[in-house]
């Protein structure tokens, strides 16, 4: 079964070389109780980890079922060692957090036994050598004794063929020594097994050759009992780790051992926090700098705005609506444009605020009511703003005066907060007939007027409407009767003249009425010019020439463009059309802070690396005892990666809770909740995956590193 040809092997420490096995030729055959002797030092172990493959060799041939093994691979040794060979060792190497039936199962799991078949046998096993009362005793808790005895139930646990014992009874007494000989004897029918003792005589009865070795070589090599050498050799029935089996492992291994999961909890735990607050912050800063552009002809820069006028100039009709409609990426449209950059102020007494129209529909407000009458209105602005906070109370159902002619007093009904507005910032939402008067006058405010009357050119006039008169009719001023011959102005001819960027207009009317001081129409700064409402109309209100679309997404304002295009629109998207002074300072700041948070999450993912390796030095032992027992180093690192992923995703989870319950004001956490505003899921994610890369590198990190040398090495690293 096994032979040796002038094997020797030298350890090699700090460039001092020492021997272990000089020139050894030996053959062992199943069937036989093989007992090595020899005084210590005198490379009875050496042997031992050389014949099981838990060591390499230097010099000669060693031959496995007749097949020499001088080219093995670390695969081919582990599969032999599966397939042919169970250690005891001198140390025992148990895993120390398992409880006595975990450490005799695990060698089972290494091995793809499935669940049901390995309960039965390991308690079996249990019973064999006799730790019932100890079944789920942690081993790290027994006695020198008992640890030898799962030692051997763990290497009965397969059925290899050899079984491999480093002093078994070394620490036992001599009792309990009798028990576990006899044990030994009593499996060694159709196997090979390999003892080493340095006291023999309690062993002599069992032995059927015996070997002693001095100094590195063998001295004595002597068959005692001839055995029936033609014992067929039965591999162990060896599979792959089963998935479950590898994530209850690893499962277990992440909150078995408190320290280790305590730290690990507090190391992921710090670096979630450092990525997402640098990760906030970033986006803090991003989302100030576009707060700083601005359009100077458009009062609402909204990247969601997009101008259209059409090709030929003309006014938009009913036709050119319903096209615009039925792109869907457009949220709503504004059809008079000149109501988005309309800046309209609202004050009282105590109260003075500045803004714009408002021009979506609300369905609900956080303070107040809705609207029902014409004259309320609500207030939209941020939360932080002291007159929509703190003084909410002498705000709703007060009147106040605005700063547009077509709209005299308001009463403030409702409140609307909006966490993406600047506290200073106000927007007013109308009802429908106040936008109209608003509307109406809008053309005249944004158009130059100008009168021919007897000659005399009259510019920046003022007109008004006068319900009383005919279409046709004009009423002015007493005072400019100065002007017109005989001092008169009554029926005489004014043109009047209308222009703006969109049109001009000409106006041919008669002068039937002038009003005096006594007027009620009088105004004492301004000479208004009244004419009927039809006139009004003829000279301002044609149409709309300009309209502002609004997307639901910014991203989709490409396509949106190419669509309005299609149709024959001219388009100015407002995103395109912003400058920003500030830009260029915090584009260098913004890329300073780049590099910054850039390297403070390298520097942290290494260091983070670095004490997880350390941690993790400490389970050398567990990996290498994983790999005696079968595990290949996929599965190990497998083991190891799940176990990682486990934790991260634990510590995770309950960040991700507190998140959530600060943003549900159950927890209040105030640097939380600022922070979560500017982070979306998908930033969540990406941390995420970046505690899974951290994972998955420190896993293969460290599984080649506890493959890298023989298991006897390794474990003597630990
Ligand atoms: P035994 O098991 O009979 O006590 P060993 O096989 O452990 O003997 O040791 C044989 C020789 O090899 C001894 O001289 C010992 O000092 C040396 N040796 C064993 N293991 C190592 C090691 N890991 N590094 C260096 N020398 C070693
Ligand atoms: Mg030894």
């Amino acid at each position: 079964m096994l032979k040796l040809k002038d094997v020797s092997k030298y350890y090699y420490q700090d460039g001092v070389v020492a021997k272990g096995i000089t020139k050894v030729s030996l053959e062992l055959f199943i069937g036989e109780f093989v007992v090595i002797t020899g005084e210590s030092g005198s490379g009875k172990s050496t042997l031992l980890n050389v014949l099981s493959g838990l060591d390499t060799y230097e010099d000669g041939e060693m031959y496995i079922n007749g097949k020499e093994t001088s080219h093995y691979t670390e695969e081919d040794y582990q599969n032999y060692r599966r397939r042919y060979v169970s250690n005891i060792f001198q140390n025992f190497n148990l895993v120390n957090s398992y409880t006595v039936y975990e450490n005799i199962e695990l060698a089972m799991l290494m091995n793809g036994k499935n669940r049901s078949e390995v309960k039965r046998k390991v308690d079996e096993l249990i019973n064999k050598v006799g730790l019932k009362k100890y079944r789920n005793t942690k081993t790290s808790k027994l006695s020198g004794g008992q640890k030898q005895r799962v030692a051997i139930a763990r290497a009965l646990a397969n059925n290899t063929p050899i079984i491999v014992a480093d002093e078994p009874t070394g620490s036992l007494d001599s009792e309990a020594s009798k028990g576990i000989l006899k044990l030994l004897k009593e499996i060694s029918e159709n196997k090979l097994v390999i003892v080493v003792t340095h006291n023999k005589k309690e062993i002599e009865e069992y032995a059927t050759r015996l070997i002693r070795m001095h100094d590195g070589k063998l001295l004595e090599n002597k068959v005692i009992n001839k055995v029936n050498l033609d014992s067929e050799v039965v591999e162990n029935d060896v599979k792959e780790i089963t998935n479950i089996s590898k994530f209850k492992l690893s499962l277990k291994n992440a909150f078995n051992i408190p320290v280790k999961f305590v730290l690990m909890f507090v190391i992921f735990l710090l670096i979630s926090l450092t990525l997402i607050t640098n990760y906030g912050s970033l986006k803090m800063a991003e989302f100030e700098e576009s707060e700083t552009a601005y359009n100077q002809y458009f009062l609402n820069s909204s990247d969601k705005r997009i101008v259209l006028t059409k090709n030929d100039k003309s006014i938009f009709n009913d036709n050119d609506y319903n096209n615009i409609k039925k792109i869907d990426t457009i949220d709503y449209i504004v059809k008079n444009d000149l109501l988005n950059d309309l800046e309209l102020n609202v004050y009282n007494d105590y109260v003075y605020m500045y803004g714009k129209v408002y021009l979506k529909k609300i369905d609900k407000v956080d303070v107040g009511r809705l609207p029902s009458n014409d004259n309320e209105i609500v207030l939209i602005g941020s939360k932080d703003s002291y007159y929509l906070t703190n003084m909410k109370d002498n705000i709703i159902d007060k009147f106040f005066t605005v700063s547009d002619e077509a709209i005299e007093h308001v009463k403030v009904v409702g409140i609307v907060y909006n966490e993406n507005m600047i506290d200073g910032n106000y927007e007013y939402y109308l009802s429908d007939i106040l936008l109209d008067k608003i509307s109406n006058s809008l053309y005249e405010r944004y158009s130059k007027t100008s009168f021919v009357l007897d000659n005399n050119y009259y510019t920046d006039v003022f007109m008004r409407i006068d319900d009383t008169l005919k279409d046709g009719e004009v009423i002015v001023k007493d005072t400019l009767n100065n002007i017109c011959e005989n001092n008169s102005c009554l029926n005489k001819d004014i043109k009047i003249n209308v222009n703006n960027i969109y049109f001009t207009e000409e106006l041919n009317l008669k002068i039937t009425k002038t009003y005096n001081k006594n007027s009620n129409n009088y105004d004492e700064y301004t000479d208004y010019v009244y004419v009927s409402q039809n006139d009004y109309n003829k000279l301002y209100n044609k149409g709309n020439y300009q309209m502002s679309v609004f997307l639901r997404e910014v991203k989709d304002l490409e396509i949106t463009l190419k669509s309005l295009h299609d149709l024959g629109y001219n388009t100015l998207a407002l995103r395109d059309a912003k400058v920003d002074e500030v830009k260029e300072l915090l584009q260098i700041f913004k890329i300073f802070k780049l590099v910054i948070t850039i390297i403070l999450i390298i520097t942290l993912f290494f260091i983070t690396y670095f004490i997880i390796k350390i941690i993790y030095k400490s389970r050398n032992s567990y990996y290498t005892t994983l790999r005696s027992l079968g595990g290949t180093k996929k599965n190990s690192i497998s083991i190891l990666r799940n176990e990682l992923v486990i934790l991260a995703t634990f510590t995770y989870t309950l960040l991700l809770i507190t998140i959530i319950l600060v943003n549900k004001n159950i927890i209040n956490i105030e640097y939380f909740k600022e922070i979560s505003k500017y982070i979306s899921n998908t930033d969540y994610l990406i941390v995420y995956l970046i505690l899974l890369l951290l994972s998955i590198l420190i896993s293969n990190r460290y599984g080649r590193k506890i493959f890298k040398d023989s298991i006897i090495k390794t474990y003597g690293d630990r």
